[in-house]
């Protein structure tokens, strides 16, 4: 996407069009699955003088009008990326914390039905594959 199409998708949701916004959705583009602390950096090395806050402010604002998408890999960690709509999910390695893009299995949400609903209306499940990449495995095989 180039700059006048994230100003389109800024508007598009109501979005004032703002730099710390438009250099926020360049850095995701450029860095899928980065946490806000590595999308900050990109950010600021793009705009100088833009605090973390305000960049953490950003992530929050694109995130909840869904053109960020916040992927959620345990712990603390908080990722990033270009929201496509697609109800893909995610495999996080443990070892190392490579994340990669997988298609849904099921192909529609909610993917998943729970066999308790406690009478919600369920719209969605986010499965995270975990496991350990194949350079981590290699890693470890090699080390004595
Ligand atoms: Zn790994
Ligand atoms: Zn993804
Ligand atoms: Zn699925």
């Amino acid at each position: 996407m180039t700059t006048t199409d994230h100003t389109s998708a800024l508007r598009s949701v109501g979005l004032r069009v703002t730099a710390p916004r438009l250099a926020t959705l360049a850095a995701v583009e450029a860095h899928p699955h980065s946490d806000a602390e590595a999308i900050a950096q990109a950010v600021r090395e793009n705009l100088g003088t833009v605090s973390r806050q305000a960049v953490y402010d950003v992530l929050n604002a694109l995130s909840d009008a869904e053109l960020l998408r916040r992927v959620s890999v345990g712990g603390r960690s908080m990722r990033y990326e270009m929201h496509r709509h697609d109800n893909h999910h995610h495999l996080v390695c443990r070892s190392c914390g490579r994340l990669e893009d997988v298609p849904c299995a099921v192909g529609a949400a909610p993917c998943l039905i729970p066999h308790e609903d406690h009478g919600f209306s369920i719209e969605m499940a986010d499965v995270v594959y975990r496991g350990t990449c194949s350079d981590c495995r290699e890693r470890e095989a090699a080390t004595p």
